[in-house]
């Protein structure tokens, strides 16, 4: 009797145990266009569908950030405008500004007089011979932010910025804060490859999230496997476009101000931190596999580096990352 007693408890505790484990949920799933000027995607799992309010939280972020948007924020600071600030954003752009003057020869906000130049190009199909004069109005010191007042103000003639580089980082911080906050244990978000697990998978074991073949972007070169992280990669094959048979990427070296050049043709972050994951995707792709780790070590993060066929990766991922691909070689970044 007492054996069938204790064989009915320990059963009721593995029914519990699953029932906290898949949370008593559905997965709901959402797709959403045109905000950070490319497609996401939210997956949750939950008692209830709030994906549409998700929806709003992001075009919101995109209306205020987007520098496309002649209305937003970004827009009328790159008018001269001084603007007002929500304090959230104060701080967000206070960060931002931060990285550009630690990391300013590999990422920078200010880079937008450069970008715009590279915008024109792709749409006139002709290379630009501004880019030395654009590159004379790069420099985060013409950022003013009043932190008391809440309000920035841009102070050259000419200086702007983008926060491409960033934006969607910090969304994908904003969009899991509110998940968790809306007690959702277990969620993915992907910003255009900017990916968030929030906790587990519903069944409580790790998220794989795969990296793209650089070379191949129908195939994935490796998979990592998170819990809680945002893993976030910046690649020479996501934008660019094609000149005289040559390829000019998106992401733009501040020292010379072309398409970056470091060898690297995909940088992955992974970390807790999406905005930081973001700014290190990109400061990394340009600064290059030979200063990776120094930079890592300043502001943390784990990294996959894709350096032709080398797949180079930190410490911590070693018991992480599985190659999915002969083509490529898996090899600790400390042996490089
Ligand atoms: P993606 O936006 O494709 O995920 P990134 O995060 O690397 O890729 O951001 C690239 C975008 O950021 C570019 O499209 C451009 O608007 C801007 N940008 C390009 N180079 C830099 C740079 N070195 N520092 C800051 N912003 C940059
Ligand atoms: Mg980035």
């Amino acid at each position: 009797m007492i054996i069938k007693h204790k064989f009915i408890l320990i059963a009721f505790i593995a029914i519990a145990v699953a029932v906290i484990l898949t949370g008593r949920g559905k997965t709901y799933n959402r797709d959403i266009y045109g905000v950070f000027d490319t497609v996401s995607n939210i997956s949750i799992h939950s008692t209830k569908d709030t994906t549409a309010d998700y929806e709003q939280l992001l075009k919101k972020l995109d209306s205020q950030l987007n520098v496309y948007n002649e209305n937003s924020i970004i827009s009328k600071l790159n008018n001269g405008e001084l603007c007002a600030l929500p304090p959230e954003l104060t701080v967000f752009l206070s960060d931002a500004a931060s990285y550009s003057s630690y990391l300013g020869d590999y990422f920078d906000i200010s880079l937008n007089p450069v970008i715009s130049s590279w915008t024109l190009a792709e749409k006139n199909l002709l290379l630009p011979d501004d880019i030395k004069e654009k590159l004379s109005l790069v420099g985060i010191d013409a950022l003013y932010i009043d932190y008391e007042a809440n309000t920035a103000k841009i102070k050259e003639d000419g200086a702007s910025i983008n926060l491409g580089a960033v934006a969607k980082g910090y969304a994908a911080n904003v969009l899991a804060d509110r998940m968790r906050a809306d007690a959702i244990g277990s969620a993915l978000i992907n910003l255009g490859g900017n990916v968030y697990a929030v906790g587990a998978k519903p069944d409580g074991s790790d998220w794989n999230i795969a990296i793209c073949d650089p070379e191949n972007t129908a195939q994935t070169a490796v998979t990592v496997k998170c819990t809680d992280s945002a893993v976030v990669t910046s690649g020479d094959y996501e934008r660019y476009f094609e000149l005289d048979g040559k390829k000019y990427h998106h992401i733009i070296d501040p020292k010379t101000g072309y398409p970056s050049d470091s060898g690297l043709s995909s940088v992955t972050i992974i970390d807790r931190d999406a905005m930081l994951c973001d700014v290190l995707s990109t400061a990394i792709f340009v600064a290059g596999a030979n200063k990776a780790q120094e930079i890592l070590s300043k502001f943390g993060g784990e990294a996959i580096l894709i350096e032709n066929n080398n797949i180079y990766y930190t410490d911590g991922l070693v018991e992480k990352i599985e190659l999915n691909s002969d083509k490529y070689f898996l090899i600790p970044l400390q042996n490089r």
